[in-house]
């Protein structure tokens, strides 16, 4: 004996990629289901600094790269959904800054400066005034060159419930000791099933995040193929909760085409404040043992921030891994992705900041498909899924 649910789009992993489509489709007046086999942003999404890139970052080596140009109109559009007046309301989400740093230790060659204020990049980037600096940086140790980028930093847990609420009782539960098996008409797929639960549907969209890659193996597709580029991260937080470190948001330069560091600042549960720290280090300490590379960041922080005497710490790490379409050589890719197999389309936005753009491309390729407005009815089969812990509050445990 089965139950049978039906709906217009079944869309599966609740990441930022599954619940920015769930959102707007729902919002269209269509009706689609969200599955989500452990919680609300769990893997990559409540890994992520929670940074709008706007591709400045990409643009470090002199050159106006196509990430640079596929990724530029994201602030912007983010900034109309956190004012209200986008295609989903972030009015009620959490801005931790309005504005990314980066900040050079070193004053910048000449070129690096007529390149940075150029005209592709002037409105991307703008220095800021010795005046203007936020508090780490008006010490008179720091000898460098400060910029303020079109970067916002948003919280992500914000993020994710501003996101599910308005269609939460469609954002549902699939535990994963539950077998998955799908129904097909050829290579059309007609229903999944989830245990004692079948879902019928048009469309199918697979925003699992790395869980693609199984359930592409168990739909038997072997393109797109799916490639894992892992991290780890450091994070670290005063150990005298009284004497907090303080919340910047920043990448910090160095000679090379990447930020040396990319910092940015999250409360924990007791608002004492959390360095999360990405870039280099995280790249290059994948497979190092904790130890290596907590000694390794304690370096670079006195390294990149020689004036600022660091508080006693306390370090953890976080490994996690980004889940991207297969590029050559392990590159990354440039813009968000989607290829359909018939009605069951493969995506993975490959930023957070792409999350819109992935909607979009999802939405024309169901409407070029002839996606239907249907009658289904809210049937209570399954639990709704539930929302993941914030990383400050678990990673140091
Ligand atoms: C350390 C780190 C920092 C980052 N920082 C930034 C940043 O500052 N700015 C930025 O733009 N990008 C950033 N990114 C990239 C960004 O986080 C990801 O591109 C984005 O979150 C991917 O979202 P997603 O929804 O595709 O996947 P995920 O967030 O991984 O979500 C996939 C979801 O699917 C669920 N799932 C898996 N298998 C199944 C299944 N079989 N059934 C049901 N559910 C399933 C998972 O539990 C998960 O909840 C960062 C990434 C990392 C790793």
């Amino acid at each position: 004996m089965t139950d049978t649910l039906s709906t217009d789009v079944v869309i599966i992993g609740a990441g930022i990629a599954g619940l920015w489509l769930h959102h707007r489709l729902n919002k269209m007046g269509f009706h689609a289901l969200l599955l989500e086999n452990k919680a609300i942003g769990n893997a990559q999404t409540l890994s992520s600094q929670g940074i709008i890139h706007g591709g400045a970052k990409y643009a470090l080596n002199g050159i106006l790269s196509k990430a640079t140009q596929a990724i530029g109109d994201m602030p912007a559009r983010w900034q109309s959904c956190l004012d209200g007046q986008g295609d989903v309301d972030l009015s009620s989400v959490k801005v931790l800054a309005s504005h990314q740093l980066m900040w050079s230790k070193e004053q910048l060659s000449s070129k690096m400066l007529s390149f940075f204020a150029s005209k592709a990049l002037a409105s991307r980037m703008q220095p800021v005034s010795d005046s203007a600096r936020p508090p780490l940086f008006q010490h008179v140790g720091f000898k460098g060159v400060l910029y303020q980028l079109d970067e916002p930093v948003l919280e992500v847990t914000s993020v994710l419930k501003s996101l599910a609420k308005p269609y939460r009782d469609r954002i549902l539960h699939c535990p994963p000791e539950q077998p998955v098996s799908w129904q097909q008409d050829g290579k059309h797929v007609t229903a999944m099933q989830i245990g004692d639960v079948t879902i019928k549907a048009q469309h199918f969209v697979l925003t699992a995040g790395e869980g693609n890659e199984a359930l592409l193996n168990s739909l038997n597709i072997k393109k797109p193929a799916m490639q894992r580029r892992p991290l780890q991260m450091v994070l670290c937080k005063s150990k005298d909760p009284k004497q907090t470190l303080p919340a910047i948001y920043a990448h910090s330069l160095g000679s090379g085409s990447k930020p040396i560091a990319t910092i940015t600042s999250h409360a924990d549960k007791n608002d004492n404040i959390v360095w999360y720290i990405g870039g280099n280090i995280a790249e290059n300490g994948v497979g190092k043992s904790i130890d290596i590379l907590i000694v390794e960041a304690r370096a670079l922080l006195s390294e990149i921030m020689p004036w600022y005497p660091l508080p006693e710490l306390e370090w953890a790490v976080h490994a996690v891994d980004r889940a991207e379409p297969k590029q050559s050589n392990l590159t990354r890719p440039d813009t968000a992705f989607v290829k359909s197999r018939e009605n069951v389309h493969i995506a993975w936005p490959t930023k957070l900041a792409l999350a819109p753009d992935l909607a979009d491309k999802v939405i024309t390729q169901l409407q070029n498909q002839g996606l239907r407005k249907q009658p289904h009815a809210d049937q209570v089969l399954l639990t709704p899924a539930p929302f993941g812990q914030p990383l400050w509050d678990h990673a140091f445990q």
